[in-house]
């Protein structure tokens, strides 16, 4: 029969995934000897098999609790359910990731009527709270019941909530503290699949069946009086990464009194005077935790009586640019080395600095200031509630979510807001948790600020505002200010510069950028791209000097005069071309030829002119125009437009060369082949077109973006010098869903639940889309050995797709400007990875 539980101190063989994040740290810290309650882990295998057999404990599991709970007793010295001071313990949740609040957790489990009758204070106090969170918990009884029943009389206030609880559940409440830990382990399960939970694991990417283990630990009492009280804290700071103790702490108080914000709390440097002892001990003990882990933490501790005890410790959740900070530091100190400060760096976190901040120099009136608790500045439309925030957010519309305080029920509002002021709260109250997490911009306590929910209204400092108005925070500085302010983007700082630079030298993958104006080119190289993947020529056609000439081009009743029309589009394309390859002084620039159906430039049946234009729109229309007359569809029926294309880009490339003395590496794409015949003869068309006009090197390759492309690869590569892999058309031909229509409809269906895991569009399908490509990679080299090969669809630039496509044996990825540091750090990652170098993640 499989074992469930393991007390701290004993050893367990696995790990993490077994014991959850807060098991294998108290665990650990056991065994280093650091100052933490006894108790017991019930294991996530349990949990599994609880939920598999749909709510029945697993077999032998009550007897295994029984015996741990004797030998618990053992330890403390005292008895559960004992009458005269008896053992209570807290029922923690823990899951092998972290999912900080979503799941619940029940205190001094064990107290009852006869144990807590006159007793102190405290006693009275834990009580009561016992009845609230086990009623809340185990019962499900709405939280708003007991807070409308607060009281100054404790014994009046036990009384209130037993009443509360027998009117909730038609039963007294349970007095045998065994039935009260049975229920109590049972809810903790449970609260693994509550709607929040499983809304964090969606937004997070985390496995549904994972479950999350139970710790079951000695209560210690911070709320005993002046010598007692509670704390979190981290090894360094969680915004800025700057080294030295950073936290909180509250006198007298219990845990979740920080976790929930109900009192606001005091920095941790607080306790030095109060609690000498206790403080030097804890600075001692946690700087033994960041260099046993290697990695900055974040604790939770208690002390009762003046001796100190950690409950949890953690790798601490923490902005982009602490992270960076603390590694770079870490590398200095020689904590770690660099390529462990590289493989620790979330690459999907870096966007978070890659958010926008408040243009410094605008001006703007500041109506109040409140926390900096998020980095990144945010303006939009003020919501008061988490629904109305998600629906505004599905309509498109910037938001701000403003509450009192968040609770983990506000976790979907949070994901759709661009940003989260509250009025209540530190920096560690869970809006500034959870935002950091999201890399979202967030203001907590912001003290000028108050609410009326009901009313949709609130005063900033005495201004009214209702729901809709607009205002902008700054979660870097904590400033609010009522109304737009512009935003510019940043630049990289020198602590990712430094390990971007780390990540360069380990890494094989090349990494380019997806840029289609000379603007973003530059942007493109300020952030470390290495080239040009993929120059969509379509948009040049859009901007509105050109649209006109483009009609006309597609008005023309024949090849004379579309040739006028292009002659005239020419000089144009000749000088956006010019103004990217001057950007890219001398570095690979990859152009495709015109893609889209040419009735995307015409306009709508309804705005059309006359009948002339109407005639020649309803000759274009198309069921499926994405599987039209597009791509080199519409270069070999319209040979001309390519010509123009390929002439205006030898053109460039020989002028900018002559006037920089750059020669760019260009490589001409054409889009959407499927047969070997059609690059053959768009080759050919290529060479004659540029063969007309100057001197210039240049390679001639294909997008691989259709399922007959990447198994007839080793044809189509007779006739190409490279492959660019256009994963996005490749995802929608090779699954049959359409690019345009699947998000918002079946799609989000599907991921709601549970049929795909992933957005095929945001992360590659790897067995099936990857495997297409993994045949076209084999079959085009078979032909050409050093055929070039690179990805530029939207895979290009998230993380999991940059390690496969590194794995696949690519020479380059290509994305949007702001994700090409991040494509750098994943690239490294990947390199890494094979070499055996990974992340470790600590703590839960
Ligand atoms: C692709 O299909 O992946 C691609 C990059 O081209 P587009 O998105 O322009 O169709
Ligand atoms: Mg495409």
């Amino acid at each position: 029969m499989p074992r469930y539980v393991y007390d701290f101190d004993e050893p367990a063989e696995g790990g993490r995934e077994l014991l959850g994040g807060k098991g294998i740290g108290l665990a650990e810290m056991t065994q280093l000897g650091v100052p933490v309650p006894a108790g017991f882990t019930i294991t996530t295998d349990a949990c599994r098999t609880y939920m598999a057999s749909g709510g029945e404990l697993p077999e032998g599991l009550e007897e295994e609790i029984d015996e741990h709970l004797a030998r618990l007793e053992e330890t403390t010295g005292k008895r559960f359910g004992d009458p005269d001071d008896p053992l209570l313990v807290s029922v923690r949740s823990g899951a092998a990731v972290s999912m900080p609040g979503m799941m619940d957790t029940i205190l001094n489990v064990g107290l009852n009527d006869e144990a807590a009758a006159g007793g102190e204070r405290f006693v009275l106090d834990s009580y009561r709270r016992l009845i609230q969170m086990y009623g809340e918990t185990v019962e499900g009884i709405d939280a708003r019941r007991f807070e409308d029943a607060l009281d100054e009389d404790l014994p009046a206030m036990i009384e209130a909530y037993k009443a509360i609880y027998e009117d909730e559940t038609g039963r007294f409440f349970p007095q045998d503290a065994r039935e009260q830990l049975g229920r109590a382990v049972r809810a903790v399960f449970e609260s693994w699949n509550t709607p929040r939970a499983q809304a964090y694991r969606r937004y997070n990417k985390i496995p549904d069946d994972l479950g999350t283990a139970v710790n079951v630990v000695q209560m210690v009492f911070g709320n005993k009086g002046v010598e007692s009280g509670t704390g979190v804290a981290f090894t360094r700071d969680p915004s800025t990464g700057e080294a030295g103790l950073y936290g909180e702490f509250l006198a007298d108080a219990q845990g979740e009194d920080v976790v929930a914000g109900i009192r606001t709390p005091e920095p941790v440097e607080a306790m030095r005077e109060r609690l000498p002892d206790a403080f030097d001990e804890l600075v001692e003990t946690i700087r033994r935790l960041e260099e046993h882990y290697k990695e900055m933490q974040d604790i939770e501790f208690t002390v009762e009586d003046g001796k100190l005890f950690l409950l949890q410790t953690r790798s601490a959740k923490r902005t982009a640019a602490a992270a960076l900070k603390a590694a770079v530091d870490m590398v200095d100190e020689g904590l770690i080395t660099r390529e462990e400060a590289v493989v620790r760096i979330d690459p999907g976190q870096l966007d978070q600095l890659l958010h926008p901040r408040i243009d410094p120099d605008s001006s703007y009136e500041v109506a109040a200031t409140g926390l900096n608790a998020s980095p990144g500045a945010a303006s939009g439309g003020i919501v008061f509630d988490a629904d109305t925030a998600e629906e505004r957010g599905k309509d498109g519309s910037a938001v701000i979510l403003v509450r009192w305080e968040t609770t983990p029920d506000d976790i979907h509002g949070m994901i759709a807001a661009q940003g989260i002021l509250t009025a209540h709260g530190g920096m560690t109250s869970h809006a500034a948790v959870v935002a950091r997490g999201m890399g979202k911009p967030c203001v907590a306590g912001c003290e000028a600020l108050s609410l009326d929910a009901a009313a949709k209204t609130a005063s900033l400092n005495g201004q009214k505002l209702n729901e809709g108005d607009v205002i902008t925070i700054d979660g870097g500085t904590g400033e609010v200010i009522i109304g737009e302010v512009p935003l510019i983007a940043p630049e990289i700082n020198e602590d990712l510069e430094t390990v971007l630079g780390w990540a360069d030298d380990l890494r094989r993958l090349k990494v380019r950028a997806n840029a289609d104006t000379p603007e973003d080119a530059a942007k493109a190289r300020e952030f470390g791209a290495q080239g040009i993947g993929l120059c969509r020529t379509e948009h040049m056609f859009m901007a509105e000097d050109r649209l006109p000439v483009v009609r006309e081009m597609i008005m023309a009743s024949d090849e004379d005069e579309r040739r006028a029309a292009l002659d005239k589009l020419l000089p144009h394309q000749q000088a956006d071309f010019e103004g990217i390859f001057e950007a890219m002084a001398g570095l690979p620039v990859t152009i495709r030829l015109l893609d889209p159906p040419l009735h995307e430039f015409l306009p709508s049946l309804e705005e059309a002119k006359d009948d002339r234009m109407r005639a020649r729109i309803r000759a274009l229309q198309e069921a499926n125009p994405m599987l039209g007359t597009r791509g080199c569809r519409l270069g070999l029926q319209f040979p001309e437009i390519y010509e123009m294309q390929v002439r205006a880009i030898i053109l460039a490339a020989a002028a900018v060369h002559e006037r920089t003395g750059d020669a760019p590496l260009v490589e001409i794409m054409h889009p959407l082949v499927a047969f070997q015949e059609e690059l053959r003869r768009l080759r050919e068309l290529t060479i004659e077109a540029a063969s007309n006009e100057a001197e210039a090197e240049y390679l001639v390759g294909t997008m691989i973006e259709l399922p007959r492309a990447c198994v007839r690869a080793d044809e189509i590569a007779e006739e190409a010098d490279f492959f660019s892999f256009g994963t996005n058309d490749l995802t929608q031909t090779a699954l049959g869903f359409s690019r345009d229509d699947a998000e918002g409809k079946f799609l989000t269906h599907y991921l709601q639940d549970g049929v795909l895991e992933r957005n095929p569009f945001e992360t590659l399908d790897q067995s099936g889309v990857g495997d297409l490509m993994r045949i076209a990679v084999e079959r085009g080299r078979q032909t050409k050995q050093d055929l070039k090969l690179g990805i530029c669809g939207e895979h290009g630039g998230e993380p999991d797709s940059v390690r496969f496509c590194h794995t696949l044996g690519l020479d380059y990825v290509s994305c949007s400007p702001y994700r090409v540091p991040l494509a750098r750090l994943a690239a490294a990652q990947a390199a890494l990875s094979e070499a055996g170098v990974e992340a470790v993640s600590v703590g839960g």
